[in-house]
């Protein structure tokens, strides 16, 4: 064999090798790092839930304003590249004598291309709930948990009845293309809390940075007893609770910077959560299959209750 094409072949190998591993690493690679921890006692956050007194959310309504696609292995690293569903969502937890809302998805314009299909009708309602909340909460800072907000016509309005957390305001870059108008937070006083924080009967905010610094949970205790736990993106789908895999890394370094070993802790603590409490309901932020069978239990109501 000459040289020449001994070398080459040579190089074509190492190139192999290099690009697959490449490949692994960024694309199907989601082992449990033996850091990852998250301090969460479901039984602590009860208690502090029943020190509070007065009438619980009598149900939760979600509205489901738009779709992404991604990916499989975007969600769950490994999974393959067919296309999965990311429905965006907003909820509604109804009071007999307020409302709350969690999450205001975005605007057609702020999804762009990446919209497959988005509801104008739903949009209109989850702004029109907004105005009358009150209070209005956020699972964290991306652009289609907080975007409505950024967009809403009566933002100054709405200002004094949404709770931002402090993460959330310090990190505007992470909301981007979402953008508070010039000047709108600079007298706003956010939320600042330790580990968790009631601030409505039934309803507790838990501090989950990770996926992005401002992310929490939102726990929730209906009136009839039933327990939701809204978990904004710690994940997209169910999935990587039960199987405890990640988003792909090219993902969560390259387009999320995320805090991946926190991120992991957080699943294994749901993971945990669920084999102990199987009756908590764990809404991810992107599943429409949860959704869709919390909407056919009762546990969740379709569409807001708003004129
Ligand atoms: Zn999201």
């Amino acid at each position: 064999m000459p040289i020449w094409v001994r070398r080459t072949l040579i190089s074509i190998g190492v190139l192999a090798v290099v690009g697959g591993a490449a490949y692994y690493w960024l694309v199907v690679e989601s082992r449990m790092p033996s850091d990852a921890e998250f301090a969460f006692d479901i039984n602590q956050v009860r208690r502090a839930i029943a020190a509070v007194p007065g009438d619980k959310p009598a149900t939760v309504e979600v509205e489901h304003v738009g779709s992404f696609q991604f990916p499989a292995t975007a969600i769950v690293a490994g999974d393959g590249w067919a296309l999965r569903d990311m429905p965006v969502y907003s909820f509604r937890l109804a009071y007999p004598d307020r409302s709350i809302i969690v999450d205001t998805a975005l605007n057609e314009e702020l999804g762009g291309g990446n919209l497959v299909t988005f509801d104008a009708e739903a949009y209109t309602r989850m702004m029109s709930a907004m105005t009358s909340a009150s209070l209005i909460l956020i699972t964290h800072e991306h652009m289609d948990h907080i975007g409505g907000l950024t967009v809403h016509p009566d933002l100054v309005a709405l200002l004094p009845s949404t709770a931002l957390t402090r993460e959330q305001v310090e990190h505007p870059e992470r909301s981007l293309p979402a953008r508070f108008p010039e000047g709108a937070l600079d007298d706003y006083q956010p939320l600042e809390y330790e580990q968790f924080k009631v601030v409505a009967p039934g309803v507790a905010l838990i501090k989950a940075p990770g996926h992005t610094p401002g992310s929490q949970m939102v726990y929730v205790q209906k009136a009839n007893g039933q327990e939701l736990l809204l978990i904004g993106d710690v994940a997209w789908h169910y999935r990587n609770i039960e199987v405890l895999r990640e988003r792909a890394r090219l993902v969560t370094r390259f387009f999320l910077n995320e805090d991946r070993t926190a991120v992991f802790g957080q699943l294994a603590a749901l993971h945990e959560l669920h084999l102990a409490e199987p009756d908590i309901a764990i809404v991810p932020g992107h599943d429409g299959g949860i959704v869709d069978g919390l909407l056919e239990a009762g546990i969740l109501a379709r569409g807001f209750s708003v004129e």
